[in-house]
């Protein structure tokens, strides 16, 4: 038996979109199947703008040029993510400011925002950690009250909701990730979704290397021209074509998903109610996308010994994030205050089980895992 950690599903009309592409003969971004995607990101997550980009990481720096991050100025995000959140502001000289996260969603811990706030903070990031939504009641009244940017990492939240809002569709910003790891994919990909129109203008000119190149095709504008800081940001029509496929069967990638995700969840009651492991939890306001299964184990030894019984028995599990405060760019270019004792324990307890559409042995991963203990 050989089961992998992730199998990147295929909705079969991948290939016919890119041909229509090719027929098309229009290759460069922003054509016919990056409209599409746009229009669908904008109907379902209700977002003001939606705009497709390399990845999520080309998104957030994206994100990082509008909320003009310059030398010294702090954002505030959780250490417990994928380095990108941080790097982002980073390459504008920003400094990370690492708060600790829940210990139920494993989420930014919104009751410690405040204490982190200083004269030089600009913005806070909440990551959605595994498809499930930070509080974003919470952060976005914050936001309010201290005049701070609200820039979502939902690069796993698409599908998902918090009080019925799309994840990424909160904040001023939000940033969606189709890597080949997540739930819907394009190999890269990623989008910024733009909630708060008074940016809209400007993030179409900072992804079109500072021109206002997307007004001259709408026929605003008579010629285009460089008009503001900016990179290349935007994926050609090949990329989009294949996104195109798979955002049309979100849905139903999604509701695979979920039977799987609750498959394991069933599964595992047994032994939680033993005291042996905890399984995720989900607030009640928030609907997630079955983007992980992950357990807690009760330490790093349990988890290295059930990692290595898994791959014994051929099923591939693993763990997730080294905590960015303590990696040495994280130690370089962040800063944290108090103790990040949540996110330290987390670390070493954490362990993500095989998830994808079509996997069937989800009930055989929970036997293994009972005997296991
Ligand atoms: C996957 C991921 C990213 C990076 O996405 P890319 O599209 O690979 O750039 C950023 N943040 C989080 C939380 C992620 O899970």
């Amino acid at each position: 038996m050989s089961i992998p950690f992730n199998k990147p599903y295929m909705t079969g009309k991948e290939l016919w979109y890119i041909s229509q592409a090719h027929h098309r003969g229009m290759l460069a971004g922003d054509g016919h199947f990056t409209r599409q995607c746009h229009t669908w990101l904008e109907s379902q997550t209700g977002c003001h703008k939606a705009l497709l980009t390399h990845s999520c990481t080309a998104a957030l720096e994206l994100a990082a040029l509008l909320t003009d991050i310059g030398p010294g100025d702090e954002v505030i995000m959780p250490s417990y993510t994928f380095v990108s959140t941080a790097n982002a502001f980073v390459l504008r000289g920003g400094v990370p400011v690492f708060v600790d996260i829940r210990p139920d969603t494993l989420n930014l811990d919104e009751t410690k925002i405040e204490a982190a706030i200083t004269d030089r903070t600009r913005a806070i990031v909440p990551v959605h950690y595994a498809g499930v939504g930070c509080d974003m009641e919470a952060i976005m009244d914050i936001a309010d009250r201290y005049d701070l940017l609200v820039i979502e990492d939902a690069a796993q939240g698409l599908m998902a909701t918090r009080n019925d809002k799309a994840l990424g569709s909160i904040g001023h910003f939000g940033t969606l990730s189709f890597h080949e790891t997540k739930n819907v994919i394009s190999g890269e990909g990623g989008a910024l979704l733009v909630n708060d129109e008074r940016f809209v203008e400007r993030a179409e000119i900072v992804r079109e290397k500072g021109t206002n190149r997307s007004q001259f095709f709408r026929g605003q504008v008579d010629k285009y021209t460089w008009i503001d800081v900016g990179s290349s940001y935007l994926p050609g029509e090949l990329i989009a074509a294949f996104l195109l496929a798979q955002l049309e069967e979100a849905t139903e990638i999604t509701r695979r998903r979920l039977d799987v995700w609750q498959q394991y969840h069933e599964g595992f009651e047994g032994l939680e109610g033993k005291g042996l492991l905890r399984r995720p939890k989900r607030p009640a306001e928030c609907q997630h996308n079955a983007h992980m299964y992950y357990l807690l184990v009760e330490n790093l030894d349990v988890r290295t010994a059930l990692i290595q019984y898994l791959k014994e028995k051929g099923v591939h599990a693993v763990f997730h994030y080294v905590p960015l405060h303590s990696s040495p760019a994280g130690i370089r270019y962040g800063r944290f205050d108090n103790d990040l004792l949540v996110t330290d324990a987390i670390g070493d307890r954490l362990l993500r089980l095989p998830l994808f559409v079509g996997l069937e042995d989800a009930p055989l991963i929970v036997d293994l895992i009972e005997n296991f203990f």
